[in-house]
């Protein structure tokens, strides 16, 4: 690698390999049209307009014809033109995506273009200085897209690319991706039978099967035994409401587009809840409150319904309907930073037990448009900055990108792939108190407005188990995995003995398999392997003579032999301290 690259930062390298690679598509497929570029987290896309999409072969031929020109060393010149002349350039090369963006410029600015040999683009840059300082990239794949997003616009076929500073980044890189494909969450939740989403259903909309059941079963167990030690009541609420709570809410003016269609009930309209938090208000009104009762926390895997397109949809990730694990206080505004101090306690208690220990965490504070009042904002943003003190939680400010009726905490973790999700968040809010115009009544015998603090340590449970699969690799923690012990028989004369260890190790609470087809022994194996059990047990004719077991772990060739009590013993230690997964 030349130093020549050395001074150009990631993004700058990354968007001229965009341009680079739209200067090859041109060449090779001069009818196609240019639309946008953009880099993304680690690399970059461009959207090309043309009726057949690109196949492999084309990304090869590409990538090709990306290096030789990057070869030819073809200087990269910014130029700047009126917009008038800007929009006679990309006219006459009839590039009309172009054209329709300058005509989406109000002002009469002048305009930035950058040129490489026989190719223009409209850009503000910054470039690096020549083809030649775009060294280190591989084209990826391809995927069909919308012109400004919406599926009413033209139909786009975009390529995603990756650029590094040198070819040993960039190899890093392939092999994280080719990893992080054999952990993705999609093809794991297949292949271990955890969940599937069908076309009858719809989008978005997932179903659990009974091994990802089981965990998320093991998790609520888990999330409700912790609330329940930390002062929280756990409530339901129904999965639909009237429209005009939603109308109170402010939901229905500043959420629309979210939320599902009305439909019609006894000539009153309903919709599916976008959120829980107007259910846990009225919960809170349900009854007169006196300071002495504050603060109430309300929890619930509230299951919520949101409009997404379906273009954007991925797996457990991005779904129309999902479970949060949400929560909400009411508290005195003399309290807002002790509860702070305890959810944050929480959440790192709760995601320290799934093995994230290494966070982001960002502040974010009052944003232009706002509610409530200026004191409130100050002083909630003071409780949140100082519980993240006390706390020990180093984070970042990110001005201006609080909720309108708050500012907010957001907690980002980082997985086993060093990739991070984001799960966490803790919102002051000073509006839906006043919207329902709920209160309490203070020492004084005043009426008084409480403060309302929201809160989910996973955020959507679906989207957290797909966090979670991608961070195992499927390999689930024996406290978390949906078959902990599989019984191995030799042959059908060790029946009557798997039948009898099947039942003790049940009545223990363990969770367990048997695999009685007339299948090798190391054909068993293997399958208990492939579906991730952490514990196999084999058993011959040995093994029950002596009324002993032959263990093995997943990941380990070496076979224990072992009474059952010790092996119980074993299996206990690990799910008490939640092992993470060193088996
Ligand atoms: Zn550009
Ligand atoms: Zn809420």
């Amino acid at each position: 690698m030349s130093k020549a690259n050395d001074h150009y930062d990631l993004e700058t390298i990354r968007h001229s390999a965009a341009h680079l690679m739209a200067q090859a598509v041109k060449q090779l497929y001069p009818e196609t049209k240019v639309t946008i570029g953009p880099v993304i987290e680690d690399g970059f896309y461009y959207d090309f307009f043309r009726e057949k999409p690109f196949v492999s072969e084309d990304l090869e031929k590409i990538e090709a014809r990306m290096k030789e020109i990057a070869a030819g060393d073809q200087k990269i010149v910014r130029q700047e033109l009126p917009r008038e002349d800007a929009l006679k350039l990309f006219d006459s090369m009839n590039e009309s995506f172009k054209k329709e963006i300058i005509e989406g410029i109000d002002s009469d600015q002048a305009l930035s273009v950058y040129t490489q040999g026989e190719f223009t683009d409209l850009c503000r840059g910054p470039h690096v200085g020549s083809t030649r300082d775009i060294k280190s990239f591989k084209l990826l794949h391809t995927s069909a897209a919308y012109w400004r997003g919406d599926e009413r616009n033209a139909v786009l076929q975009r390529i995603y690319g990756t650029a590094w500073r040198t070819d040993k980044e960039l190899r890093q890189y392939l092999k994280r991706l080719e990893e992080a494909k054999k952990r993705d969450h999609r093809k794991l939740g297949k292949e271990l039978d955890l969940f599937s989403v069908t076309d009858e259903i719809g989008p978005g909309l997932i179903l659990w099967h009974p091994k990802g059941a089981r965990i998320r079963g093991l998790i609520e167990n888990f999330w409700k035994k912790e609330h329940y030690k930390n002062g929280y009541e756990m409530v339901y609420s129904p999965h639909a409401a009237k429209v005009d709570l939603w109308k109170t809410s402010g939901h229905m003016s500043f959420y629309k587009e979210n939320i599902f269609s009305p439909m019609d009930i006894e000539g009153k309209e309903y919709v599916m809840k976008p959120m829980n938090c107007p259910f846990h208000i009225q919960i809170f009104q349900s009854h007169l409150r006196s300071y002495r009762d504050l603060p109430i926390r309300f929890g619930e895997f509230g299951t919520v319904y949101r409009y997404e397109r379906s273009g954007v949809l991925h797996g457990l990730l991005r779904v129309r309907g999902f479970t949060q694990d949400d929560a909400h206080l009411f508290c005195r505004p003399s309290q807002i930073e002790e509860e702070i101090v305890k959810v944050l306690g929480l959440i790192l208690f709760v995601l320290k037990a799934f093995g994230f220990e290494e966070y982001k965490v960002y502040l974010s504070t009052q944003p232009e448009k706002f509610v409530g009042a200026q004191d409130d904002w100050e002083k909630a943003t003071h409780a949140l900055k100082t519980a993240l003190k006390k706390t020990g939680l180093a984070y970042e400010i990110d001005p201006g990108e609080g909720v309108f009726y708050g500012p907010k905490i957001d907690i980002k973790i980082k997985d086993s792939l060093n990739r991070y999700w984001q799960v966490s968040t803790v919102q002051v809010d000073f509006n839906l108190p006043q919207r329902f115009n709920i209160s309490y009544i203070e020492e004084n015998g005043q009426r008084q407005q409480p403060i309302m603090i929201h809160r989910a340590l996973m955020g959507s449970l679906e989207r957290f188990f797909g966090c979670l699969i991608e961070h195992y690799a499927g390999a689930f923690p024996l406290w978390l995995a949906p078959t902990q012990v599989i019984l191995l028989p030799i042959t059908d004369n060790q029946l009557p003995y798997v039948e009898e260890l099947a039942n003790r190790l049940e009545k223990e609470g363990v969770r367990v398999e048997k695999d009685l087809r007339n299948e090798k022994i190391g054909f068993k194996i293997r399958e208990a392997q492939l579906q991730k059990i952490p514990y196999m047990i084999v058993l011959g004719e040995k093994e029950v003579e002596t009324k002993t077991l032959a263990v093995r772990k997943r990941r380990s060739k070496e076979t224990r032999t072992m009474d059952l009590s010790s092996f119980l013993e074993e299996m206990k230690v690990q799910v008490r301290e939640k092992t993470i997964d060193c088996l």
